[in-house]
């Protein structure tokens, strides 16, 4: 598993990267345009904390080896991040990794759905709900079609491609909205008809999640053929 989210955070860092300009133009009009550079700065700063860290020691567990990962990743997102999706974000990855050091059932399909819902404690820490035109209406339909996926006898790819439909749609879902938390909410009624930027770029992290599991997926077959 902790290769697979290695593989994970390292794909997003070159995503992210990639469409820092348009999450920052997304940023633009309706905050202050900075998500994209923010986004950039805190996973460049996760690669640069991988290419650092020791190999981890043989005998750690897989899932405790795993949460440390995303822990450390986590951390790193709250530190170098600025602006309120750097706590978010490294938040999530905290509470992710919590659900994975804590998980019953060790299936990675299953490590991955209780991971992302226990990411959603966020909004806690934001005050916000669904609804608000945030990450939240990305993340929260995600965490619930993966778990209908996984419900339904899916596997890992099948789990996240779920989580990357939902997002994406979720994303796309916040141009209506009127936004209510966040710098987007200054606007009153004119940060209607704009997508969220944050909800955008949760969008953007599970499609490379979705990606990298189809491709573990597909090592894996062809391992065992
Ligand atoms: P800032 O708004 O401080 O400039 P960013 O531009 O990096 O930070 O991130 C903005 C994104 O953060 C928004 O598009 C929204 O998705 C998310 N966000 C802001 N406030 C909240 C909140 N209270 N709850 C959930 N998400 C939020
Ligand atoms: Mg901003």
């Amino acid at each position: 598993m902790q290769d697979g989210v290695i593989a994970w955070l390292r794909a997003a860092a070159g995503r992210v990267h990639e469409q820092a300009p348009s999450l920052t133009a997304l940023d633009q009009a309706i905050g202050d345009g900075d998500h994209g550079i923010n986004l950039d700065r805190g996973f460049g700063a996760i690669v640069a904390m991988l290419d650092e860290r020791p190999a981890p020691e043989d005998g750690t567990g897989d899932a405790a080896a795993t949460a440390d990962l995303l822990r450390q990743a986590g951390k790193t997102l709250i530190s170098k991040v600025g602006g309120a999706s750097g706590p978010l974000y490294g938040t999530a990855f905290l509470r992710g990794a919590g659900a994975i050091a804590a998980a019953t059932d060790p299936t990675a399909g299953a490590a991955f759905v209780a991971a992302l819902e226990a990411a959603g404690g966020i909004s806690a820490l934001g005050k916000s709900a669904e609804g608000e035109k945030t990450m939240l209406d990305a993340l929260f339909p995600a965490a619930r079609a993966a778990r209908s996926a996984l419900d339904g006898g899916g596997n890992l790819a099948a789990v996240t491609a779920a989580a990357r439909d939902a997002a994406a749609a979720g994303a796309e879902a916040t141009i209506p909205m009127l936004a209510t938390k966040g710098r987007a909410s200054y606007l009153g009624e004119r940060s209607v008809g704009h997508q969220d930027p944050g909800a955008t770029s949760s969008a953007l992290l599970l499609a490379v999640l979705a990606e990298t599991a189809a491709a573990g997926t597909s090592d894996a077959a062809a391992a065992t053929a």
